[in-house]
């Protein structure tokens, strides 16, 4: 873009900014704050592409190219002589109408909610659907980053829910979500565990229950030793921090909310914090089945998250 045909562009902005609401003026920044943040519609689309130069039918690299259908190229394997595209044997094999795959990936990294992705679209809901699971589970890499340093850890806990179960069977019943759970019984509740480096490197894998073995299990051998572990008062992790030489501080029942003017737990809590109002708000709520493809997509798209927003997201 020129010069002038910018300052025009930026007179209408400004105009079309001072006639908003303050809560669509938000819209606005929560969207230009995404760009910069989240993920790209590129690094969303990428590695639903990125296979490596082989057949996927005999793992033979003697490939040539055999034209395209829409945009997508087909090649021809010269030992099996069988065709596929680069689709094949990827999550997105059989999808149609790829060429609104960039903009659907542009919905997605603005984690705007299956209706309006839907709507903009102009695909249905069913379709919306299957998208938004086929992109993250192509993307949706495994719990392991390594976390050193300062390491900060927490578990929560969120309601078992079947919601949009029914959603590919056209049944259109609302089904309760939420609802009154037993906060002290922890029963029909999903634990995960989140823990952060001041790195922003992050794991939150879901546990299949809130003991110290599961808790090790999914948590010890991504800390590396020597790190200072921060946790709460969970006996848990006194053994954990032990077992990896790690300087461990307690931050019991809040009466003590920071050591040393650095030791603390409020960047873990403002994840899960915005963690929880992303999924309960934005989302409202999503099916237990589908927990691991969002905590996924959460973790992908914090590594880009600076400390600043994810405390803006908790506290705001
Ligand atoms: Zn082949």
């Amino acid at each position: 873009m020129n010069t002038k045909s910018f300052v025009g562009k930026l007179n209408q902005i400004t105009k079309a900014l001072f006639s908003m609401t303050p809560a669509q003026r938000e819209i606005v920044h929560q969207s230009i704050q995404a760009l910069d943040t989240e993920i790209s519609t590129d690094e969303l689309i990428q590695p639903l592409f990125d296979l490596s130069a082989q057949c996927p039918h005999c793992h033979s690299s003697q490939l040539k190219k055999w034209g395209k259908s829409g945009a997508i190229q087909r090649y021809r394997c010269k030992d099996c002589l069988k065709t596929f595209n680069n689709k094949t044997n990827t999550p997105l094999a059989k999808l149609h109408k790829c060429h609104l795959w960039e903009e659907y990936a542009r919905c997605m990294t603005l984690r705007l909610t299956l209706r309006e992705s839907a709507d903009i679209c102009g695909i249905n809901l069913k379709t919306a659907f299957l998208w938004r699971h086929r992109f993250l589970k192509a993307q949706a890499g495994q719990n392991n980053d390594k976390l050193s340093g300062i390491i900060e850890v927490d578990e929560f806990f969120l309601a078992y829910s079947e919601k949009g179960s029914n959603i590919l069977s056209h049944k259109n019943k609302p089904r309760k979500r939420g609802g009154n759970i037993d906060k002290r019984t922890k029963e029909g509740q999903v634990a995960v565990l989140l823990s952060i480096d001041r790195s922003n490197h992050m794991i939150n894998p879901i546990l299949s229950a809130d003991t110290t073995a599961e808790i090790s299990a999914n948590f010890s051998q991504n800390i590396s030793e020597d790190s200072v572990l921060c946790s709460d008062g969970s006996w848990s992790y006194v053994v954990i921090a032990k077992e990896k030489k790690c300087d461990h501080k307690r931050l019991i029942n809040g009466k003590v909310r920071v050591i040393d003017k650095v030791y603390h737990i409020q960047k873990v809590n403002g994840a899960i914090a915005h963690f929880k109002s992303w999924v309960n708000g934005k989302m409202k709520g999503v099916a237990t089945k589908y927990l691991s493809n969002y905590l996924a997509w959460f973790r992908e798209s914090n590594a880009k998250l600076n400390k600043q927003q994810i405390l803006i997201a908790a506290y705001g």
